[in-house]
């Protein structure tokens, strides 16, 4: 058998969910979760009871999966959420929610949230005018995110717009799929967001 070298949909067999981090082939039945959900390795067909503290550490791993953030980042933003008023975990899914490539992702300019910050990376889009190039950049209510007018031809992008045109974007954002932009009207609120995280793990491992 061919030695499985895919770390994405490694990363979903770990988890034993999707976490759509390969844009169209999460959708289709070449996805590895929908072939094979064990986890990878040797002993994977056995998946062992997860002690409290695994628990834990798994949802916070998924979550970092999720959004493509490493460890330093994430804590960084943890912190930033427990010094922001309300509910530490709803304010870090919030701050997650924010970066600009998770943007670009939720308004279908990327077929995912890898390829959406890469697109960023690569100057591809521009916040009220101004380029931006950091995917880690943090919106705000009211900004506009535009793909930027030399840049309006890029196939991947049009191919993304395309795809995604009946997608429907969250309600905290809103699209124009002619002017290739995107508002953020107000920043998400817990229930705009239809991932399966239990952040409350998250926060209770941080807490120890
Ligand atoms: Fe791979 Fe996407 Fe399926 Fe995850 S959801 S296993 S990244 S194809």
């Amino acid at each position: 058998m061919a030695r499985y070298i895919d770390e994405q949909c490694r990363r979903c067999r770990r988890e034993g969910q999707k976490l759509f981090l390969k844009g169209d082939r999460c959708y289709s039945d070449k996805c590895s979760i929908a072939r094979r959900n064990y986890a990878p390795g040797q002993h994977g067909q056995k998946r062992a009871k997860l002690s409290e503290y695994g628990t834990q550490l798994r949802e916070k791993q998924k979550t970092k999966s999720y959004y493509g953030v490493g460890e330093k980042q994430f804590r960084k933003y943890f912190e930033m959420a427990s010094n922001k008023k309300g509910i530490t975990g709803e304010n870090l899914l919030q701050i997650l929610e924010s970066r600009l490539d998770n943007v670009v992702y939720r308004l279908g300019f990327g077929a995912s949230r890898a390829q959406a910050r890469q697109l960023v990376n690569h100057g591809q889009f521009e916040v009220n005018g101004k380029k931006v190039n950091i995917p880690s950049y943090l919106v705000k209510a009211g900004d506009v995110i535009t793909v930027r007018e030399n840049k309006k031809d890029n196939g991947a992008i049009k191919v993304n717009v395309e795809q995604n045109a009946t997608r429907p974007v969250p309600a905290w954002l809103e699209k124009d799929n002619e002017k290739l932009s995107g508002k953020v009207i107000r920043l998400s609120a817990r229930e705009d967001i239809d991932l399966p995280i239990e952040e409350h793990l998250i926060v209770e491992l941080y807490s120890k």
